[in-house]
Formats: structure tokens, C-alpha cells, sequence
């Protein structure tokens, strides 16, 4: 077989294929940037193209297909079409019928015993559980498979081949990547026994103590990288190395290459590249979040002044207009740089989430940020009531959260407005002030998520609940939210709320509405004259 790449970066499904990972296309820019010649392939966009063939959806549909499913099959070719051309936006209801084809169309995927589930956004398995070992363990010997398995079979293992790679790197962020990607592991194991095989990412890490009692549950694999895997994959490329768990960078690296991973190849009305000018959060206060209760590395930001210049360079390499900045939070000297360059940034546009920081009340800077190219944030203010945002260290006040959302408003900066119900201690009270807020200052938001909050089991706000967690059947806890009765009950209350008396508002129901299905913000960003 002909020399092949040192290293093959994969992206395994099943996470809503609106655009590149940036995960993968930054360790590819690290790497290429060293000498090592690497390659990325993204699985999951490649998976949903495979499962929603047309020809592949007619075998596997049953004999008796419902309207909504002949329906579906015959315009999947027009939908796909429709939503990676501009056109998505000309028309709502045609954006959201196109979504609604493919989803329905993917259900004709059931796996083996019919327990399995995918949308464009999710994957269920109904008889194994991710936060199974064991489970995990059967996918990879493959005594057990997932809807992926003739995807993996037919096309990706041949692709992989012809590669011919010393090593292959899984990136695991999701919880709905664990089952596929452990069956894709256990066949590349047995159809490439000399590979070395590597998995890093989110998902693993946030397991990091309870895998590493556990080392046996985590074969195939010869390494995992716990943290940002830019240093431990530069070292498993040039030398051999003995232990099985590896330690992620602390050098991070902030410039992609989106080389294999084609932007107009993604389900997305213009490709859309995202970047990131900082990893971790530069708050890290807010107890109910993750990435302050159990961060998975530390928090880097990129020099600020260097950002305008990585924006320019991605723009002219790849040829995309349109960015999405994945930082948890934009710094405000971030922010700060991009408006300072914006007759250089004039005619790119992007989006990301920022902290209501009072410095985006400033009607001057946001005015410069829009000039720069700044067409939607993203906002979390989780509750309208103060002492709501107190308790869970939120750092920000609701009076500023109001000016911020009045000027981005003034200066047609659309905006995407995140709010939480069910936290603890939540009264009924601070629940109406959330409504309130969201009535009284809904000309000045875009679009709305609503969610229920999952409580980590370490945070300080589980404190005195009954811990319990999703084990998948087993001891080690390997969810990172609370479960049980108590949860149950906390959550199907908020839902009552969201559903008896937030979604009673008009004003709040218009907002829902108009937010799209499944993409929610990929798209969002695309509306850009939000419609009321
Ligand atoms: S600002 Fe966002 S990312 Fe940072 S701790 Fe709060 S919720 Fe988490």
C-alpha cells in the first residue's frame, strides 16, 4: 500500500451538520503548521448525506408509507437543495417545511431491534446507553451496532483506507457521538489492526476520574487525550508512547484549516466558518454551567488584536462571507478589536454569544461592531428576576441586561435571547418576572430559547438534592446532571409554566415562532430581519 498520512482526524456522527467542526480543523491547523502531515474527515456530515439518499430511504421505508413520509422522500432532493442555497430565507414556511422533510425522512432509520432514533440534531439509541461501559464495550466487539453501521461499513471504512493512516484520532464532544463512535472505533480497529487509535474531546474529558480507574472499559482505543489534544497528538505522531491516558495542551492553538472539510458541503443556506478567539469562559461564575462547575480546560483567549487579521485570512482563503464565533463568550477586548478594524471587516458578518457586559450598552461600540460586521449575539440571561441571576452568580444585572438588548436593538444587531426555567429554589414570582421581561422588551429580541435547567451534580446549587445520576445501568456516574424524582418533579413543573403561561403571551409566542426549528441559532443568523 502507498505511503499515507501520519495522522486522520474524524469527526464521528451524530451532531446537527450545520457547518465544519472547529474541533478538528484546529488540530489540523496545529499540526499541518508542525510537519505532520494530517488529514480531517467529518463523519457526521458525510452520514446524514449516505442515510438521506433518496434511493437508500425508499429500500428502507416500510411497505406502508404515511403522507408525511411519501411526502418527505419526494421532496428530499428540493430540500436539501433549499436549505444550502439563500433561498432558505426567502420563506419561512418553505425553511421549515424543507427542515421538517429531512426529519421525517431520517426516521425511517430505526437500527436493528427499531429502539433507534435520528434527527438532524440528535441520536438515540433506545437499548444501549452512552453512560454504559458495557454498552459501549458490546458496540465496539460490534455484538451490538447503531444505524450508522452500514454508513461505517459501506462508505467510511474504505475512505479511511485509502488513507492509509499510522493514526486516527476520534473527536468525542457529544454524548450522541459515544455510541456511534465507539462502534466505528471497533471496526477500525479490526479492519486496520496497525492503526493506532486515539479519542479525545468534551465528552470523555468531563468522565476523566471515573475513566481513569477504568482503563479496561476503554478499548479499542490505544491513547485518550484528556483536554485540548493539540500537543498529545504532535507527540503520538512523532514518537511512540506508552501511556494510555495522555494530557491535554496547554499551548492552544486558534487557527483552523478547514482543508477535507469543505464549507458549502454543510446544511446551511452560505457556508458558515466558525472560530474561536477564546476556549473555556473568561467568567466562569455561573454555578449552574458546566464550564465553571467541571470546565474541561482551562480558559485562553487569543491575543484581541489578532482577531480582525484571523477573520480577514479565513475569509480570503476559504471564500466565505459569513462566521460564527463559538466562544462561550466573546471577550470584551475581543469585541472591541473587531469594531476598531471595521472598515477592513466591512462585508464579512458573523455572530456569537457575549455576556450582557454594560460596555454593549454603549450605543458608540455597538454601532462599530455593526459596521464590523457584527449581525447577531447570542445572550444569556437566564431569568428576568435579580435575585434569580444572584443566586446562580450570573454576574450581571437585569437593568443592564435591558440596556444592552435596547441598543443592540436601536442598532439592528438581531439578537438571540437564552432563558432557563426549574432552577432550584425558582419561585413562582421570579418566574413572572421573567415573563414580565420577556413581554416588556420583546420588540428587542430575535429569537428565544427556552430550556429547562439540567443541574450538574457537582455544582453548589445541587447541594442537599438527592445526587442521583445517569449511570447507564451501572456504578460509576458518568451523567453530569442530577436525575431522580426530585428532578422529575422540578422540571415538569417548569415545563407547565413554559407551556400554560409563557407560551400564553403573545408577544413571547411570536418570538418562539419565528425561531428556526432545529438549526435555532445556525440559522437565526441568516433571518436577519427577524419577522413578527
Ligand atoms: S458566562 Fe456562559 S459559559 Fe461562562 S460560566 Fe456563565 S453560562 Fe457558563
Amino acid at each position: 500500500m502507498a505511503e499515507g498520512v501520519s495522522v486522520l482526524l474524524l469527526q464521528p456522527p451524530a451532531i446537527k451538520p450545520a457547518g465544519p467542526p472547529l474541533g478538528l480543523a484546529v488540530l489540523l491547523g496545529y499540526l499541518r503548521r508542525q510537519g505532520i502531515e494530517a488529514q480531517a474527515l467529518d463523519a457526521n456530515v458525510a452520514a446524514y448525506r449516505y442515510l438521506l439518499q433518496p434511493e437508500r430511504l425508499v429500500a428502507m421505508a416500510p411497505a406502508k408509507v404515511n403522507t408525511s413520509l411519501r411526502r418527505a422522500i419526494k421532496n428530499l432532493a428540493r430540500s436539501w437543495a433549499l436549505l444550502t442555497s439563500p433561498a432558505a430565507c426567502r420563506s419561512f414556511a418553505r425553511y421549515q417545511s424543507a427542515v421538517q422533510h429531512l426529519n421525517t425522512a431520517l426516521g425511517v432509520y430505526r437500527g436493528v431491534d427499531g429502539d433507534e432514533r435520528l434527527t438532524l440534531g440528535d441520536y438515540r439509541h433506545g437499548g444501549r446507553s452512552e453512560f454504559s461501559p458495557h454498552n459501549l464495550q458490546q458496540l465496539a466487539a460490534g455484538e451490538a451496532s447503531t444505524l450508522f453501521s452500514a454508513y461505517f461499513a459501506e462508505e467510511l471504512l474504505p475512505a479511511v483506507a485509502a488513507r492509509n493512516p499510522r493514526l486516527i484520532a476520534l473527536s468525542i464532544n457529544y454524548r450522541h457521538q459515544l455510541l456511534p463512535a465507539f462502534e466505528l472505533a471497533g471496526m477500525l480497529r479490526r479492519a486496520l489492526p496497525g492503526v493506532i487509535l486515539v479519542a479525545g474531546g468534551g465528552m470523555l474529558t468531563s468522565w476523566r476520574e471515573e475513566l481513569e480507574k477504568a482503563s479496561d472499559a476503554l478499548l479499542p482505543f490505544d491513547h485518550l487525550v484528556f483536554g485540548p489534544g493539540e500537543e498529545a497528538l504532535l507527540r503520538l505522531a512523532n514518537e511512540e508512547v506508552g501511556e494510555f491516558f495522555l494530557e491535554g495542551s496547554t499551548c492552544l492553538s486558534f487557527e483552523p484549516d478547514f482543508s477535507g472539510l469543505a464549507p458549502d458541503d454543510y446544511l446551511s443556506p452560505e457556508p458558515v466558518l466558525p472560530l474561536t478567539a477564546s476556549r473555556g469562559c473568561y467568567w466562569k461564575g455561573c454555578l449552574f454551567c458546566p464550564e465553571a462547575v467541571a470546565p474541561t480546560h482551562p480558559y485562553r483567549s487569543c491575543a484581541p488584536a489578532e482577531v480582525p487579521d484571523l477573520l480577514l485570512a479565513l475569509a480570503q482563503q476559504w471564500q466565505v462571507r459569513h462566521f460564527h464565533f463559538t466562544d462561550n463568550a466573546l471577550p470584551v477586548p475581543v469585541l472591541k478589536a473587531l469594531a476598531a478594524r471595521r472598515e477592513d471587516l466591512a462585508g464579512l458578518s458573523w455572530y456569537g454569544f457575549v455576556r450582557f457586559e454594560a460596555a454593549l450598552a454603549e450605543s458608540k461600540l455597538v454601532d462599530q461592531l455593526a459596521a464590523a460586521g457584527c449581525r447577531m449575539l447570542q445572550l444569556g440571561l437566564e431569568s428576568g428576576s435579580q435575585s434569580v441571576l444572584d443566586h446562580l452568580g450570573k454576574g450581571t444585572s437585569v437593568t443592564t441586561a435591558a440596556a444592552v438588548l435596547s441598543t443592540l436593538h436601536q442598532t439592528g444587531i438581531a439578537t438571540y435571547v437564552y432563558v432557563m426555567f426549574g432552577i432550584p429554589d425558582e419561585t413562582e414570582e421570579d418566574r413572572r418576572a421573567t415573563l414580565r421581561f420577556l413581554e416588556e422588551h420583546a420588540d428587542a429580541i430575535g429569537y428565544l430559547n427556552l430550556a429547562i435547567m439540567n443541574l450538574p451534580h457537582q455544582s453548589e446549587l445541587a447541594a442537599g438534592r438527592t445526587p442521583t445520576v445517569e449511570t447507564g445501568g451501572e456504578k460509576a456516574p458518568r451523567g453530569l446532571y442530577l436525575t431522580g424524582a426530585a428532578e422529575q418533579q422540578r422540571r415538569s413543573d417548569a415545563r407547565r409554566f413554559i407551556q400554560q403561561e409563557l407560551l400564553a403571551s403573545p408577544a413571547i409566542r411570536t418570538i418562539v415562532n419565528r425561531t428556526p426549528p432545529l438549526f435555532t441559532s445556525d440559522h437565526a443568523f441568516f433571518f436577519d430581519k427577524p419577522k413578527g
